[in-house]
């Protein structure tokens, strides 16, 4: 008998809870306080090119999330990248073909989440403040001081610590999962890198050795994207949890810094460099339950997000799907 639902954050889980939902009948409203949907896998386009700054590319072990996978890869939705990833360790660089397919969106990450909302009644730029619940109904708050009102049932699907903040005393109840922060820095360079000896090219590769970064991309290798050299750059956790509140400028010149240092080859010169910070990147650990979602049926409440399960584009998916068909079931 639920019929009106709320999904606050058109992330992944967000996005995929309520196609579940809108599939079994339920109106459902989306709300979100981005401009456009997909939370951490959003990608920014600026005047030196598109640059993935969340997510850079997912893998697929669900038989379902295969089964979508592979639709949207039919639709040129979304692609197999990085097809060459490279590691560095003891200072050594090597390259190897996954032996696991990548995926990504084409040209960029963003593509796989709006193509998810398509048929999704998403009201975007709506930043949801408080929610009170009042005769079995949820009123929304927005950060205009808008009600929404009449909700059944209301799914948080954002990341655990907003969620936290927004539930105020009731997130008490739940048992909710720590986050690490992440620092992503875009870099445009003016001429192409040259490889290491015996490399031939790189998409990706994992910085085992340096003590800032853990990973480095080629955007102009994904299929799709124009060319020029353009990296993007992720540091690693404790890094960006000691370096939280630092100045952007800064973080991007540290950054660009430890790749110099950790790359065998000089660096051309830069042509533009920026670094966004993430908040809450990742949960810190997997989930212990394997659930993967937290639900109040007599409440009308419920929570998802990647931090249920653990800190992966599948994940976010797995948990908005199972949190909805539980919710269909109940
Ligand atoms: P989110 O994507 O965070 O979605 C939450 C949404 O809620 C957002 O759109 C936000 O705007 C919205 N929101 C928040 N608060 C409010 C509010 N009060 N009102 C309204 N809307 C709100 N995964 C991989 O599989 N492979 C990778 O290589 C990878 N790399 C990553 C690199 C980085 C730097 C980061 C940050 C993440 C990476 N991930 C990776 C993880 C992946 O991005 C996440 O697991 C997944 O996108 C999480 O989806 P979600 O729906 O749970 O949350």
């Amino acid at each position: 008998f639920l019929h009106n639902i709320a999904v606050i954050g058109a992330g992944m889980a967000g996005l995929a809870a309520a196609r579940v939902l809108q599939q079994a009948g339920k109106n459902v409203q989306i709300f979100d306080k981005g401009r456009r949907p997909g939370g951490r896998m959003s990608s920014r386009c600026n005047a030196h090119g598109l640059f993935d700054l969340g997510a850079q590319y997912f893998t697929v072990r669900d038989p379902d999330f295969a089964r979508l996978i592979q639709s949207f890869e039919q639709q040129d939705v979304v692609t197999r990248w990085p097809q060459v990833m490279a590691s560095q360790s003891g200072g050594q660089w090597q390259t190897q073909r996954p032996e696991h397919p990548r995926y990504a969106g084409m040209p960029s990450m963003a593509v796989l989440p709006e193509a998810l909302a398509e048929s999704l009644e998403i009201r975007q730029q709506v930043r949801i403040t408080s929610m009170t619940r009042a005769r079995s109904k949820w009123v929304l708050k927005d950060q205009n001081g808008r009600c929404w009102s009449g909700f059944d049932h209301v799914i948080v699907a954002i990341p655990a610590p907003q969620a936290a903040e927004l539930l105020g005393d009731v997130a008490s109840r739940f048992s909710l999962p720590d986050m690490s922060s992440c620092w992503s820095t875009w870099v445009c360079l003016e001429a192409p890198l040259n490889m290491p000896a015996g490399i031939d090219t790189w998409h990706g590769a994992f910085l085992e050795d340096s003590p800032v970064l853990r990973w480095a991309a080629r955007q102009q290798t994904r299929p799709g994207q124009p060319d020029g050299e353009r990296l993007s750059l992720l540091s690693r956790d404790d890094w960006s949890d000691r370096h939280l509140e630092g100045d952007s400028a800064r973080v991007a010149d540290e950054m660009v810094h430890a790749f110099q240092q950790a790359y065998p080859e000089a660096l051309p010169a830069i042509e533009a460099q920026g670094a966004h910070r993430w908040r809450y990147a990742q949960p810190r650990r997997p989930a212990d339950d394997n659930a993967g979602y937290v639900i109040d049926m007599p409440e009308g409440l419920s929570l998802c997000g990647d931090g249920y399960i653990d800190g992966r584009v599948e994940a976010a998916w797995l948990s908005g799907t199972r949190l909805a068909r539980a919710i269909c079931n109940s």
